[in-house]
């Protein structure tokens, strides 16, 4: 493999903790919206609206639930103080440096709001130089599954498909677009929950990537 590209949420960091239960407690009381209302808010419409336009749109979903306008600033100034907070999976550096150092390239494919560019900060000094590209569906306006978030990735990395492999967490975003295009999909399973895949492989440590390249 000449290219190795991670999903982060849930992959290369683990959000659930603090992150999301700040969002919950916090961020979705300003919009009306409870934890599974505001999971479907951010995976199905801000993941695909670049940081610039945020606000605007925010504002547009404010006036039409009849909510104060104020609450969008309200809701990104959390968001965005709530975005650093996220831990590392085992290994997660680790893995990424040794790819590295393999001469392997390293990058991220990810459906993100626009605090994506918070978050990707907040890594450098852990993971940032070891990692070529950021793919980031908010800055690309194209959400996963969509094909063509991954053909960015290839194109701006010179990897043809077939010498590129894809790490993710989720089997209906992650496996099946890498495949499309001829990549080889690994499903991130640390706790054994996915009875039935279509991955090439399944791994429980992130380790397990370099046996596969
Ligand atoms: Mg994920």
């Amino acid at each position: 493999m000449k290219a190795v590209f991670f999903d982060f949420g849930g992959t290369l960091a683990d959000r659930e903790g603090g992150y999301w239960s700040a969002m919950v407690k916090d961020v979705g009381p300003l919009f009306g919206m409870g934890s599974e209302e505001l999971r479907a808010f951010f995976r199905d419409e801000l993941c695909v609206v670049p940081l610039a336009e945020e606000l605007e749109y925010i504002r547009k979903r404010c006036r039409e639930k009849g909510l104060p306008p104020e609450n969008a600033d309200k809701f990104i100034g959390l968001k965005e103080s709530f975005a650093p907070d996220f831990r590392w999976e085992p290994n997660a550096i680790e893995v990424v440096e040794a790819l590295k150092e393999k001469g392997v390239v390293t990058g991220i494919i990810s459906n993100t709001d626009g605090n994506g560019g918070t978050i990707y900060d907040s890594m450098k000094p852990d993971i940032r130089p070891y990692l070529d590209i950021l793919v980031l569906s908010s800055e690309e306006r194209i959400a996963k599954p969509d094909t063509k978030l991954f053909e960015v990735a290839l194109e701006r990395t010179g990897v043809k498909a077939e010498d590129a492999m894809y790490v993710g967490d989720k089997e209906d975003r992650d496996i099946s677009a890498p495949h499309e295009l001829g990549m080889k999909a690994v499903l991130y399973d640390p706790r054994g929950e996915h009875e039935k895949t279509d991955a090439d492989y399944v791994i429980k440590d992130l380790k397990e990537v370099l046996e596969l390249i």
